[in-house]
């Protein structure tokens, strides 16, 4: 299975062969969740010498983990409420993830801050951000992005033509980071297979295995063979982000950490729609509204509003585009309208709320508790600092064993397709002769695959034809999708189209006219049938379907509602409930 260290293959083979070592010996971690905690708690685990399981019911990374503002930031928000450690530690993982960790997936990416209020905004934002690039200088390592620089109204406009004269004063430039959310989680969990982990997707949680009070598994439904089984491990990490509190019920609602979900939405639009040269940073009632360069396209974004109903598809609602759309046309000088917009999603937050005295606080963000032996929880946080998450997981796990488990390492663990991708980079002209690609497809493929392009190109190699772009979805070629489902887990369509790729968010199509292309090159790895194929297409359409007509309603609850309409290719099982 293990290609090279920090490098594996996650196919139906791998993932078959996964559940299979999965149920055949106790391990010393199970955990619960894909997404960027739960992988980073899998990784964390597998490089300090432990043997690791991790399940996901769903996709990798179709929770919260995909539906992000995709930064990687200090938050200039904490620093205005004077949190300054919890800045500087994001500041320290933005620094490692850009230079150490993922080279090719995090990159650096400028905001422009516009000022509206003469006098004292300028030193008050001016003061932020010397603090903010001061605190970025980390351990030992540079910070990775360049310094913010004070601008006038007029070089600021030269920047960001798309700024109305009359909204601001004047600006400031600072950086962050930014990065695929869906694609870090996955590379992420192919290195910790590389390191040994058995990780499989769509493998449902269902119930836990005890004895007495002390936690010693978790029973699982393989969702796409309908079997359960039983995973027996000497520790359980939840890490569910905002079904944290679902998890607790199976052990009878005993945790001591409760999670509640805030709903975000954001809208793209294409690169052309707004003229600049740079991100653009708003201040809203709230909080602040990003608009973030992405490729060909702009992502705007997030709304922040409490949200009750369907955690798997949280429904965006008119209302939710109206308020986005409002609040950058605030500053435009030509508004952007409901017809500029080709993709929305939403995602929720995990936030903590009402913990118990016995919680192990372990910052203002994130918690870890043990609430039964056997058994570790952690949440809250944010995606930038999961891989600090992880490690304050994994120390709970080390202390539920007994045993010595040696510090966390993975501050020194490059990703896979880390290694060797700046001496790519340095030869991307040269791998665009020979591969007969385009240097502007051969760095596109570099920032989605690093070192691991060689896999890719050796697809095209064998069948010249999937060297094609897909019709309908250039940014894509066609080999993309084999190797979605050859060698980066994905299952369905609806993976490829929405995680694997971004395509069901980046062309007013929403997917739909690649739809059948897509699916039936899937169709050979993934040993579908026509009728097979058949079904993936109608469930995607479905599913486009509902999304758009949910994005019509007025409120929360009739989106939902419309959104549930459109039923999942994979059904979900029914928790049990007399475990307690
Ligand atoms: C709108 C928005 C914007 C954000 N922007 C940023 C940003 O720019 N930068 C930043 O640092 N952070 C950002 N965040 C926060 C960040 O995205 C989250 O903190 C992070 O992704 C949470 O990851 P997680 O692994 O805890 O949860 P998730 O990604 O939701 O993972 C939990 C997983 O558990 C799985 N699961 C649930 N039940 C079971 C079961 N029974 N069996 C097996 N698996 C199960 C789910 O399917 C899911 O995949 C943003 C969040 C939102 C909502």
């Amino acid at each position: 299975m293990t290609a090279r260290m920090g490098t594996a293959r996650l196919g139906p083979a791998e993932r078959s062969a996964a559940l299979a070592q999965m149920e055949s010996a106790e391990l010393d971690v199970v955990v619960i969740g894909g997404g960027v905690v739960g992988a980073g708690v899998a990784l964390d685990a597998t490089t300090r010498g432990l043997s690791v399981g991790l399940l996901e019911a769903r996709d990798f990374a179709s929770g919260t983990s995909s539906r992000s503002s995709k930064l990687i930031h200090g938050g200039l928000r904490y620093l205005e409420q004077l949190n300054f450690d919890l800045v500087r530690e994001a500041l320290q993982e933005r620094a490692l993830l850009l230079q150490r960790i993922a080279p090719h997936l995090v990159r650096p990416v400028p905001f422009l801050f516009p000022l509206t209020h003469l006098g004292w905004e300028r030193p008050y934002v001016g003061t932020g951000l010397v603090m903010y690039d001061t605190l970025g200088f980390s351990t030992g390592l540079a910070r990775g992005v360049p310094g913010h620089r004070h601008l006038s109204r007029r070089r600021a406009l030269r920047l960001a033509p798309a700024l109305r004269r009359t909204a601001f004063s004047g600006a400031v430039q600072y950086w962050d980071a930014q990065v695929d959310d869906a694609r870090y989680v996955m590379t992420m969990l192919r290195t910790a297979a590389g390191y040994g982990a058995h990780v499989a997707s769509r493998a449902q949680v269902t119930g836990f295995l005890r004895e007495g009070e002390r936690v010693t598994g978790v029973r699982v439904r393989d969702l796409e063979t309908g079997t359960d089984l039983e995973v027996r491990a000497r520790q359980v990490v939840n890490a569910t982000g905002v079904w944290t509190d679902e998890i607790q019920e199976l052990v009878g609602g005993r945790g001591q950490i409760h999670v509640r979900a805030s709903k975000g939405v954001h809208l793209v639009v294409p690169r052309d729609r707004i003229h600049s040269l740079t991100g653009i940073i708003l201040r809203t009632e709230k909080s602040v509204l990003f608009v973030i360069p992405w490729g060909r396209h702009w992502i705007i974004g997030t709304t922040d509003t409490r949200w009750d109903l369907d955690k798997v598809h949280p429904a965006a609602s008119r209302s939710d585009i109206d308020y986005v759309l409002e609040h950058v046309n605030a500053v435009l000088s030509v508004p952007l309208t409901r017809d500029d917009v080709e993709g929305v999603y939403a995602g929720l937050r995990p936030l903590l709320s009402g913990e118990s005295e016995e919680t192990s606080k372990l910052s203002r963000e994130h918690v870890v508790a043990h609430p039964v032996p056997g058994l570790v929880m952690v949440a809250g946080g944010k995606y930038t600092t999961y891989r600090v998450m992880a490690k304050d997981a994994v120390d709970a796990v080390a202390h539920g064993l007994h045993q010595r488990v040696p510090p966390s390492c993975t501050d020194r663990i490059p990703l896979a397709g880390a290694e060797g991708h700046q001496a790519l980079w340095n030869s991307r002209e040269r791998l665009a002769r020979s591969s007969g690609l385009h240097v502007a497809r051969i760095e596109h493929l570099l920032q989605r695959y690093g070192s691991m392009i060689d896999e890719v190109l050796a697809l095209i190699e064998e069948d010249p034809s999937l060297g094609r772009p897909l019709t309908g979805a250039d940014d894509y070629l066609r080999a993309e999708v084999v190797y979605a489902a050859t060698h980066e887990g994905a299952r369905h369509l609806n993976d490829v189209l929405a995680r694997r790729t971004h395509i069901a968010i980046e062309t007013f199509h929403r997917g739909l006219a690649v739809a059948e292309e897509a699916a039936a090159l899937l169709a050979g790895p993934l040993e579908w049938d026509d009728e097979q194929v058949k079904r993936e297409i109608e469930y995607y359409t479905k599913r486009v379907e509902a999304e758009r007509l949910s994005q019509e309603q007025d409120t929360d609850h009739e989106a939902d509602a419309i959104r549930l309409g459109a039923p999942d290719i994979v059904p979900f099982a029914a928790p049990e409930t007399n475990l307690a």
